[in-house]
């Protein structure tokens, strides 16, 4: 896999001659935004490049050993330090999402900022808001494209076990594990060449997967309990309100894969995974085959993301968002069929 030379002489230079530099990623990061960003924070700091983190709210505790985690400053919470550090920042890389309303709280800091940017992300339909857009859908993660990158950069060199173990990540959770459609060949050469760095496949799963709570499971049979799958229609709908995250000490990144368990059952091509919470409902769709949840979720939920994952969001309640989708759906049962 080989990047475009122009792109990568055009953010190398922007690389060598900035002075300071941000790195951001989505709100409500996940393994792969957490993973390319701390990732691509040691690779610079080993180059010894004026590099801080900067995030819309905090990542899940599952990631907590990355390195640099620590230091990562988060707009929720830290608001003025995280100003500061955007403002004085001449060059800002986004990572792992394309549109500044995947920033939460920092929206209009980054989409006012004068700095360059430069955009590293997966994801459909990219805002062209970058001065270097390194946007490439066919990758599963944003973690194999930075490889790519920093490959192009020869800067591999740079990737030591612990960075490998971000990018690592990044692969194994935007992949479901090396199950989803996004897995290429190209995916398990990246993994490969991440292993010959020193990254252990088991102990990784063990630290992003075996980390369940007697709470988390109690609220994942609460989901479970409450599954539907609709009449005559390919689709699971799971549901959690805040009262069942209350009632289960919910912690952030409590329900990361719950929707997938809709998915799982013989036949499903569509699961939809939607929980109350910060005053919203929080929609997740996944889908198999050809049926676009990217275009569905735009369509009707204010989201987007991949064809076969994508969030969105609600402002009605969990039972009109949930009588909401029951309508919507309907009209899409022939391409379910057809996937
Ligand atoms: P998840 O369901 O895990 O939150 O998200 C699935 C995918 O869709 C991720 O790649 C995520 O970045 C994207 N996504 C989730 N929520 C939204 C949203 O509200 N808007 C957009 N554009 N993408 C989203
Ligand atoms: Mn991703």
């Amino acid at each position: 896999m080989k990047i475009e030379s122009a792109l990568i002489e055009k953010a190398r230079q922007l690389l060598e001659t900035s002075r300071s530099i941000v790195i951001t990623n989505h709100i409500n990061p996940d393994g792969d935004a957490m993973g390319s960003a701390m990732g691509l924070y040691g690779v610079l700091k080993k180059l010894n490049k004026p590099v801080n983190a900067v995030i819309p709210n905090p990542y899940p505790d599952f990631l907590r050993w990355m390195v640099g985690a620590e230091r990562v400053v988060t707009f929720e919470g830290q608001e003025e330090e995280a100003t500061a550090l955007v403002n004085g920042a001449d060059l800002i890389i986004h990572l792992d999402y394309n549109a500044f309303s995947r920033s939460g709280g920092m929206e209009s800091l980054l989409a006012e900022s004068a700095a360059q940017k430069i955009m590293i992300d997966h994801h459909q339909q990219p805002q062209d808001f970058a001065t270097v857009t390194f946007s490439d859908t066919a990758m599963s993660s944003t973690c194999e494209l930075l490889y790519h990158i920093l490959a192009g950069l020869n800067w591999e060199g740079y990737i030591g076990q612990h960075e490998a173990e971000c990018l690592y990540t990044g692969i194994m959770t935007d992949t479901g594990s090396f199950r989803f459609n996004s897995t290429t060949l190209y995916t398990h050469q990246v993994a490969g060449a991440l292993l010959e760095k020193g990254v252990e496949p088991n102990a990784m799963a063990s630290r992003v997967y075996d980390i369940n709570t007697p709470f988390r499971l109690k609220l994942l049979s609460t989901a479970l309990n409450a599954m539907e799958v609709m009449e005559n229609l390919p689709v699971a709908i799971i549901k959690l309100s805040a009262r069942d995250l209350s009632e289960n000490q919910y912690k952030k990144g409590d329900t990361e894969g719950f929707v997938n368990y809709g998915l799982s059952m013989l036949g499903v091509k569509l699961s939809v995974f939607m929980v109350e919470k910060d005053g919203l409902v929080k929609i997740s769709f996944r889908s198999k085959g050809d049926f676009d949840v990217n275009l569905l979720a735009r369509a009707h939920f204010n989201g987007g993301g991949h064809k076969n994952a994508a969030g969105g969001a609600s402002d009605e309640s969990l039972e009109a968002t949930v009588n909401h989708f029951k309508e919507i759906i309907v009209d899409y049962r022939d391409a379910l069929e057809k996937a």
